[in-house]
């Protein structure tokens, strides 16, 4: 904390940046939001913050179904090949704008086609790749792509979305598994991430999130079980100082997204967030944006947090980048291309 000085926003946003986490399915650009909802029957009020209000999750959670109804909205917009890729084009743009040159942006084949039957996984893919090529074309970034199987289906559908993963594993570099925690057993799923593995995919999941009893054994259930070799958010090890030492010792990087866990009231306040804690204990953090479109967030959001509240400085926000630029489970040479720093092995 020697060099600690607060940044400017100027200064926050030019800091070459890695995120490993954030939501494709979720990224929606305000303006684009507000350009298609019309069309799919969604009234805009004309006051800003009545409309903000309508479809963005931007204060703490206090119901539930008022935010599963906002990104039900969102979920409704993803209504064609064409708005899949200029979602992806766009999400690429808004983070390399913002100083992201490393993006793995991931997203759930199952939530889009359930609300939109004709989109198959295939066209909902390659639409999504079409939008990344566009933009790499455009802007020096290294963006790469994670299938997400989702905690609430069945072992059964699970099994297609990991066949799908395993068939496009060219254009998808890993696979995640997201949802509620609600004491999930992850045993009945973990054969076919083994075989996802087994056929070079990388694994992330989702795991101590959500402030539940569980919760921080599923940080350690999702390594030894599922074979993560990161762990989505995991904050929640902070209470049992056991497995933020299991989590240390075994180098797995978290994916932390400490605005998303003050909204979902992962804790109170984000002056209660465990960042500094676990950060001070030794364990591998990254800053990430998880839903910046729902959010209405970018990724140097998360930065104002960690250094308002956190005294996180320039040396933090580096030694996180260039953990997750080693973290990240884009092809090495290709981060390696867009990184400012050689990349070495966490
Ligand atoms: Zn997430």
């Amino acid at each position: 904390m020697s060099d600690f000085t607060l940044l400017s926003p100027a200064q926050i946003r030019a800091i070459p940046k890695v995120d490993l986490h954030r939501h494709l399915d979720c990224s929606m650009r305000w303006s684009t939001l507000c350009e298609l909802a019309p069309a799919f029957g969604f009234e805009l009020p004309s006051n800003q913050a009545a409309r903000r209000e309508k479809f963005l999750v931007t204060e703490p959670m206090v119901d539930l179904n008022s935010v599963l109804q906002k990104f039900g909205a969102a979920q409704k917009l993803l209504a064609s090949e064409q708005i899949l890729s200029r979602l992806a084009y766009e999400a690429c743009e808004d983070a390399y704008n913002d100083g992201v040159l490393v993006l793995e942006l991931r997203y759930a084949p199952n939530f889009i086609n359930d609300a939109h039957p004709h989109l198959t996984f295939e066209k909902i893919h390659v639409a999504f790749v079409d939008g990344i090529e566009r933009a790499k074309k455009i802007w020096p970034i290294a963006v790469g792509l994670i299938c997400i199987i989702q905690k609430t289906k069945s072992v059964a559908v699970a099994a297609t979305v990991i066949d799908f993963a395993i068939d496009h594993r060219e254009t998808f570099i890993g696979v995640d598994l997201a949802d509620p925690e609600n004491d999930f057993d992850p045993r009945p799923m973990a054969s076919l991430f083994q075989r996802a593995k087994a056929e070079s995919l990388h694994i992330t999941i989702h795991a101590g999130e959500t402030p539940l009893l569980s919760s921080p054994g599923s940080v350690q259930e999702s390594i030894e079980i599922l074979g993560a070799e990161r762990i989505g958010h995991g904050i929640q090890i902070i209470r049992d100082l056991g497995l933020v030492e299991f989590v240390r010792f075994r180098r797995i990087p978290l994916e932390v997204c400490p605005w998303s866990n003050y909204l979902t009231q992962a804790f109170p306040r984000l002056e209660d967030h465990p960042l500094r804690i676990l950060w001070n204990a030794g364990v591998l953090l990254t800053l990430n944006s998880d839903d910046p479109g729902i959010f209405d967030s970018r990724l140097s959001d998360e930065y104002e947090i960690a250094q308002r509240y956190h005294q996180f400085g320039l040396s933090e926000f580096t030694r996180a980048n260039d953990v997750a630029a080693a973290a990240s489970f884009i092809p090495v040479q290709e981060r390696q291309k867009v990184w400012p720093r050689q990349i070495l092995s966490n």
